[in-house]
């Protein structure tokens, strides 16, 4: 018996049950499986009709990421599509959960399609550069027409079941038991002398195909998925369903699936994803155990201590939230259910939900309270006296072996460290805001960080369903230290006369997910301005430093909360509003300050903010800050909404081409100075060897595996 397929009986139906734990991956071993079973249900003439249906929570979600890198399968997935298309009795997909990718495409080659009311239906695949290039690009115009057929594919977002039902995308909605209800739709099928109904056989309207329809829909790949081309090559594959015969439209769709796999989008997306897993990672550490997760504390109940206790309480970990006086808490805990109200009010939970994630959050003002926690996270104002009287309270306290971590930004970990009798049970734990939100967690290991500390706290961020990169202690630790320079140049050219607009403009145009000044606006200015003020020197002795955002946080423009930043913004509205007042207020500071105003390409806008963002991303490798360079790209990805369609920065700069990364830093070095422009030592060094900074970052981590 095959472990994953099965082929259950009743009567002259036959069942093909597929349970490939955990969300039934399209894996080489599902694949024989499935074959087996229609090797099975192929040569009996006793069986009227095939169900095929997945056990667990949804249908088959999709190819093997695994097999991503290896040699193309579409051959092998045609030929198997080919198979329960080909079955001479009516063959239905029964399509509980979501159908994702490969796995609705497996579906549209069956003959008929339901599902429950609660089904989803995604194909996600120009999201990830590629094309649905097994046979959807060919079937889904053939069901659903040319138009429902490219919105279903660049929307690539869920289809609700309604929805699907109206397209002709499956043929019933089946209330009640699924299971029972799918059987009962294939007797009904045999009842009525149904027989096969392959896609394939249908014909494709070509009527909408004219060159208005495709400028059209050219424009929408554009604006959709702009700098990316797996969007276009969708609309050309889609096209071609309404002018080939099938079998050559799927050749063809093969032809430009192949073509967009080798692409830099998809190929930045892919690095993306196994970036993802390969962060949680840790080098070199000694084999051990994590301590356990049970209880939690957190110490400040402002905005970042309320989000992290939040995070514990929606990971159904009981946490204690400890402030310095009954109006601090208060606030926080005030703070707290109003987040839980708006996702009661979004439809996220019910009232039941949040008074049970309430209910593992508890406020204190006695240190005493923190005694059970197995891990206790401090995050009051950024000030080393007040980190290192807290750690000092919480050493009485804590019982041994609990984690103690900060969420300092910018404060010397090993400074709080060493405020304490156990160092080795210090940690960073650098969370983004608002953090039971955000999904990255840097974990910023100390020089005495002890690799339970680390394994522990790598393993908290699962518990919190957070994705870990572990960065060593340095001012910014990863993703803060590479902003340094980014934002540096934006504020900079709005001092040489940019607008705001217009360097955010260009930023997004790159793929940031928001321009840097917007960022700051939203942020508040008085945040950046007051760490700048704390640690001003630790900075070059540039006079024109950071001093934009100075300049209109002078003048109490602190960006969104004030309604005037950057820009301008409505009472309750986030849109932002070109502001002459901003303009004039950086003028007259770029005036004291003698900057002049000049003229800038679009091209010198973007590199001079992400060149030296990649500059440091470079120097942080080097100095081992980060383990990995992939490991950079998902601080960025993650944290910092650079773009994963690039890959994260450093696949970036690897794309773009060191040389020509050096090239940039000397041009901007011999017009702007070396203070800022010096290029990082290993930047040089592979441009002069040739070599790769993947090529090096991957020789780097073998031989401190084999050492
Ligand atoms: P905040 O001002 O919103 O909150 C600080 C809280 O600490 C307040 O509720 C205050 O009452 C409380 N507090 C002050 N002294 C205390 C004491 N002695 N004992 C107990 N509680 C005390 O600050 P925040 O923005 O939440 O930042 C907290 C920390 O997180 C800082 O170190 C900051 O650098 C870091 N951080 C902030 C962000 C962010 O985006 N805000 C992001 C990452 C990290």
């Amino acid at each position: 018996m095959n472990p994953i397929v099965q082929v259950q009986r009743h009567g002259d139906i036959a069942v093909i049950v597929v349970d490939n734990p955990p969300v039934n991956t399209i894996t080489a071993a599902a694949r024989a499986g499935m074959n087996e079973a229609l090797d099975q249900v192929g040569n009996d003439p006793s069986i009227r009709a095939v169900i095929l249906r997945c056990q667990g929570n949804n249908f088959f979600t999709g190819a093997d990421i695994n097999e991503f890198s290896g040699p193309p399968k579409e051959a092998e997935y045609r030929a198997l599509w080919a198979r329960f298309e080909g079955l001479k009795v009516p063959m239905i997909a029964a399509m509980h959960g979501s159908s994702i990718g490969g796995g609705l495409e497996l579906a549209l080659a069956c003959h008929y399609r339901v599902a429950p009311p609660s089904a989803k239906f995604m194909l996600p695949e120009v999201t990830l550069g590629i094309i649905p290039g097994a046979g959807g690009t060919q079937r889904l115009p053939r069901l659903v027409g040319l138009e429902n057929a490219l919105r279903i594919i660049f929307d690539a977002k869920p289809v609700d079941a309604t929805r699907a039902c109206e397209l002709g995308l499956i043929d019933e909605i089946i209330e009640g038991d699924f299971v029972t209800g799918a059987l009962h739709y294939a007797q009904g099928l045999v009842a009525q002398a149904a027989g096969p109904r392959p896609t394939s056989g249908r014909g494709v309207d070509a009527g909408p195909l004219t060159p208005e329809f495709t400028a059209k829909w050219q424009a929408e790949a554009r604006r959709l998925y702009p700098n990316r081309t797996a969007a276009l090559t969708a609309l050309d594959s889609v096209s071609a369903s309404a002018k080939l015969p099938f079998a050559e439209g799927l050749l063809y769709e093969d032809k430009l699936a192949n073509q967009t796999k080798v692409t830099v989008e998809a190929r930045g997306a892919i690095h993306v994803f196994f970036a993802e897993r390969e962060s949680r990672k840790v080098d070199g550490l000694p084999p051990g155990e994590a301590r356990k997760i049970a209880r939690a504390g957190v110490v400040g109940a402002g905005t970042m201590g309320g989000g992290i206790a939040i995070a514990f309480a929606n990971a159904g970990v009981p946490v204690t939230l400890l402030d310095a006086n009954e109006e601090g808490l208060a606030r926080g805990l005030k703070v707290v259910d109003s987040t839980f109200e708006s996702m009661v009010k979004r439809g996220r939970i019910d009232a039941a939900e949040k008074a049970r994630r309430l209910g593992f959050i508890q406020g204190s003002l006695s240190y005493g309270d923190l005694a059970s926690s197995d891990v206790i996270i401090e995050a009051v104002y950024e000030s080393m006296d007040l980190k290192r009287k807290i750690f000092t309270e919480l050493d009485k306290v804590a019982k041994p072996g609990a984690l103690l971590a900060t969420n300092t930004s910018t404060l010397d970990v090993n400074q709080i460290a060493a405020a304490v009798k156990r160092p080795e049970d210090v940690i960073g734990l650098h969370f983004f805001s608002p953090a039971n939100v955000m999904p990255l967690l840097e974990v910023v290991r100390t020089d005495s960080s002890s690799p339970t500390a680390i394994r522990t706290s790598m393993e908290l961020a699962k518990v919190l369903r957070k994705t870990p990169v572990l960065a060593r202690v340095c001012y910014g630790f990863i993703g803060n230290r590479m902003m340094e320079g980014y934002a540096r140049e934006a504020l900079r050219l709005t001092l040489e006369g940019e607008t705001p607009r217009r360097v955010d403009g260009i930023l997004e145009q790159f793929g940031m997910a928001m321009g840097i000044l917007a960022v700051f606006d939203m942020a508040g200015i008085d945040v950046g301005v007051n760490v700048h003020r704390t640690n001003a020197h630790r900075y070059p002795p540039d006079p024109t430093y950071y001093q934009a955002d100075a300049a209109l946080h002078a003048v109490g423009r602190l960006g969104q909360k004030t309604g005037k930043g950057f820009y301008r913004y409505e009472k309750g509205d986030r849109t932002r509003h070109d502001d002459p007042e901003a303009l004039e207020i950086l003028k007259r500071r770029a005036a004291e300050l003698g900057v002049e105003a000049r003229a800038h390409s679009d091209q010198e806008i973007q590199e001079r903010c992400i060149f030296p963002l990649l500059n440091e991303g470079l120097r942080i490798l080097e100095e081992g800050v980060a383990q990995r360079a992939s490991d950079v790209d998902v601080v960025w990805c993650m944290g910092y909404g650079f773009p994963r369609y690039r890959g994260g920065p450093m696949f970036y700069a690897d794309t773009l081409g060191l040389p020509a990364l050096l090239a940039g830093m000397e041009r901007y070095k011999s017009t702007y100075g070396p203070m800022h422009w010096e290029p990082a030592p290993l930047l040089v060094r592979l441009v002069r060897e040739g070599r790769t900074l993947a090529d090096w970052d991957h020789e780097r981590r073998q031989a401190a595996e084999k050492s």
